[in-house]
């Protein structure tokens, strides 16, 4: 990346070819945790780590905090360069415009809410007399909801009431960057399903450039503007939630995020730089992909790639129903799941099975002979 596109851009944030390993104490083994990271964050969004336990989202949360020291690679906020391994820049975690929210909360127990949430304002970055301390925070536990609990404990609050009083601790520092590192997961499914909506109207409302890091593919979803999909300390993915869903760039994206169904094939024909369709050969027969993110090389006819659909994207037709166009395929049910709304499938086509959902009241049973169809607008070709 050019240091000088940085300055002035609509970014917050840039991270331009990170990369950290940690040297294991005893066996002296050495793991890439951070391999070769980039991506840039456009100010006041909502932008979102997402992959499994050991990806490296933490790990890079805390080199943009500062709390770690990566082996190469650059970090900028709002223009100005706060790491830079080539240059030995590394500036300390104080003087960053960020303030983070750890998986813990980092709420002090022996202090009550009200000296909880103003700390920052007394000895942090950007302190205030004490009047001024005082209606800053009282107007944030006001904003946070959490004004009647000024003079409790902070150990008497619910954990969800915690999870408030650490963002109202944090807003409180004013920073350009909020940092939030798992911050739902301590808390049942409804209230995670409540305070995600709170947290989103939160960093649009103060317009806070804001810094996620989750495991939770829905909470990503629902939540972000820019979703970076991380695996093995490699980024394999960054796209807005619709983008990463319905078009996803690789297999491991195209499991973690919802559970597509996977097809092995070749690529039939090449497709040209203009081409808006990829056709698969598969066991299946040949399947037409509309959909396709840029190949990482130029494709060759015969290269291995996977069709990957999404069961909501498979429409089962009963024998005697309408079998031509595109993608249709002779299929037989395996089990129906009754489910509501709908009808959870299982159904092989050749010797592959799919995962479909159906209309609740389609009149199918396990062992009917149907037709299935992949809908080609939504079938996606994988390059890896
Ligand atoms: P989780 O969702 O479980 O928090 P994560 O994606 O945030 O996972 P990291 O916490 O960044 O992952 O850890 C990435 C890898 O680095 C893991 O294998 C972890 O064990 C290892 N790791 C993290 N910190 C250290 C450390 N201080 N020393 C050695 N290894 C570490």
């Amino acid at each position: 990346m050019n240091m000088k596109t940085l300055v002035g851009s609509d970014h917050s944030v840039q991270i331009s070819g990170l990369q950290k390993h940690f040297t294991r104490p005893h066996s002296g083994e050495v793991t890439r945790v951070i391999d070769d990271v980039s991506f840039s964050v456009p100010q006041n969004s909502f932008f979102t780590l997402l992959g499994p336990s050991g990806c490296g989202k933490t790990t890079t949360l805390r080199c943009l905090a500062g709390l770690e020291t990566a082996d190469s690679g650059e970090i900028w906020m709002n223009g100005q360069a706060v790491f830079s391994a080539a240059a030995g820049r590394d500036v300390s975690p104080d003087v960053r415009p960020i303030a983070m929210v750890p998986q813990s909360y980092g709420i002090w127990p022996h202090m009550k809410v009200f000296d909880n949430a103003a700390f920052p304002l007394q000895y942090g970055r950007k302190t205030y007399p004490r009047a001024e301390r005082e209606r800053r925070v009282r107007t944030m536990l006001e904003q946070v909801g959490l004004s009647e609990y000024a003079d409790r404990w902070s150990t008497q609050l619910s954990g969800g009431q915690q999870q408030r009083l650490a963002l109202a601790r944090a807003l409180l520092c004013e920073p350009e960057v909020l940092l939030l590192d798992e911050p739902l997961s301590n808390l049942d499914a409804k209230l995670r399903s409540q305070l995600r909506a709170e947290l989103r109207s939160f960093q649009q409302k103060f317009g806070v450039t804001t810094i996620y890091v989750t495991h939770d593919q829905g909470e990503a979803l629902a939540m972000s503007d820019t979703i970076v999909v991380m695996n093995r300390g490699r980024v394999e993915q960054i796209g807005s939630p619709s983008e990463i869903y319905d078009s996803p760039a690789t297999r491991f994206v195209a499991d973690f995020v919802g559970s597509a169904n996977l097809i092995p094939g070749v690529l039939d024909r090449p497709a040209g730089s203009g081409d808006r369709v990829v056709d698969a050969k598969t066991t299946v027969g040949v399947v037409r992909c509309e959909r396709f993110t840029t190949p990482p090389t130029p494709p060759t006819p015969g290269q291995e790639i996977f069709v990957c659909i999404r069961p909501e994207n498979i429409r089962i037709i009963p024998e005697g129903g309408e079998t031509h166009g595109p993608n249709r395929f002779p299929g037989r049910i395996v089990t129906t799941e009754y489910l509501g709304d709908r009808q959870e499938m299982v159904v092989t086509v050749g010797d592959v099975s799919l995962r479909a959902h159906a209309d609740a009241h389609l009149r199918a049973h396990p062992g009917d002979d149907v037709t299935v169809v992949l809908d080609p607008a939504w079938t996606v070709a994988l390059w890896s």
